[in-house]
């Protein structure tokens, strides 16, 4: 683990090994240079401990992104709880109260959530031992569930990117392909069909696809279809490295706009994407709704109305990227992560000033 460690650009990280279940911990703090790093904590078993340290480094390095590509006032950090195999409910319980007693025992240096593996429910069991988290279920004051405010991010995004690609924001007649009904996908696209969206709905679960369909009136397509059917927005809100070297010349869309995390499973497939004149929305901007509400909510103590207010500014950022990335016709991520580095480097020059003052 000492040469991902030594390789890495982040700023520290902390590693527990918790005996009693034969569990790593991981806490990974990238950059603090906005505030205290802010992210999920990843629940998973891991068949060497290693590849739970590489997914917080690089997951913590994501969350400096994304939370200065929108200039919002976290750091980067994210924590992977390393299993052995299955855990019972009893040592689950246990391990996440020792977990929540190593994230308070960093003093406020960084803040866990959900992510994937874990729900409200274990944050609540994490706040049992510290303040510094978020998204616990709403009956122990946390903001609950995120998707709904991970889908008016994106729903908000797919609205600008329809302005910049057609010329109008508006939904009314555009068809749009929400791959993955869960947590995000479903509240999207019911509210793609409010706005006279025509919806295109595909699931692994062929249940899910169909009480979407019946609900919002909805066109079903079948998993394997999806890359292959004609629609003005993809919005994919299931899994990552969905847009690849063999899907990108298959898509027939104009727009890619989702909230998947990792869309592209290379880098250069932005540029495979921007040859074919498909605008692709990064993924970590539009992407971001969720993190901010419960940042706003939970730690910054912001009200639900500012909260949702502050998500809509995603369109913003986005329209102001997508209108760099045009003049510069570069594609829209490079800007989006040029904007990230500007808002870090214009931060840390800040400090610098404020400590000689
Ligand atoms: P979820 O698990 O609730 O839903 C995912 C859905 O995708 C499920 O219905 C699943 O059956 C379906 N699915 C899985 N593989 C599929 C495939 N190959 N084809 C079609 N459907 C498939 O997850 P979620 O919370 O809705 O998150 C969706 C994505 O958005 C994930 O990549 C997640 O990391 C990302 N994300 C979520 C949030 C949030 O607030 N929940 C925030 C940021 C990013």
């Amino acid at each position: 683990m000492e040469d991902l460690i030594r390789a890495w650009d982040g700023e520290s990280v902390v590693i527990r090994h918790d005996r009693a279940s034969g569990a790593w911990m991981f806490v990974a703090i990238h950059d603090r240079t906005l505030g205290m790093a802010l992210g999920g904590c990843r629940l998973k078993i891991y068949p060497e401990p290693r590849e739970g340290l590489r997914d917080a480094i690089r997951l913590a390095g994501g969350m400096t992104l994304k939370w200065a590509a929108i200039d919002f006032p976290f750091g980067g950090g994210k924590a992977v709880l390393a299993a052995p195999g299955p855990l019972d409910a009893d040592t689950r319980e246990a391990v996440l109260l020792r977990f929540g007693e190593l994230v308070e025992s960093l003093g406020g240096a960084y803040g866990t959530g959900v992510d994937l593996g874990t729900a409200p429910a274990d944050m609540d069991v994490i706040g049992r031992r510290t303040s510094r988290v978020f998204g616990r279920s709403a009956e122990n004051g946390g903001a609950g569930d995120p998707g709904p405010y991970t889908a008016l991010g994106v729903f908000t995004g797919i609205r600008t990117a329809c302005e910049a690609v057609f010329g109008a924001p508006e939904l009314e007649g555009r068809s749009v392909l929400v791959q993955g009904l869960g947590g995000v996908g479903g509240p999207l696209a019911r509210r793609l069909a409010e706005a006279g969206a025509r919806v295109l709905v595909s699931d692994a679960l062929p249940d899910r696809a169909a009480r979407a369909a019946a609900e919002l009136d909805a066109e079903i397509v079948a998993p394997e279809a999806v890359y292959d059917t004609e629609c003005d927005v993809f919005a994919p809100c299931a899994i990552g490295a969905v847009l690849n070297a063999r899907s990108i010349p298959r898509l027939r869309c104009r727009i890619v706009a989702g909230s998947a995390n990792n869309q592209l499973d290379e880098p250069t497939d932005a540029e495979r994407l921007h040859r074919r004149e498909i605008l692709y929305a990064p993924d970590f901007v539009v992407n971001a709704g969720g993190a901010i509400a419960h940042g706003a909510l939970e730690v910054l103590g912001w009200s639900a109305a500012e909260a949702e207010a502050r998500i809509l500014r995603i369109g913003d950022t986005l329209g102001e990227i997508l209108a760099d990335a045009e003049r510069r016709g570069e594609p829209p991520l490079l800007e989006a992560v040029s904007r990230a580095q500007r808002v870090l480097s214009a931060a840390r020059r800040h400090a610098v000033r404020g400590a000689a003052d």
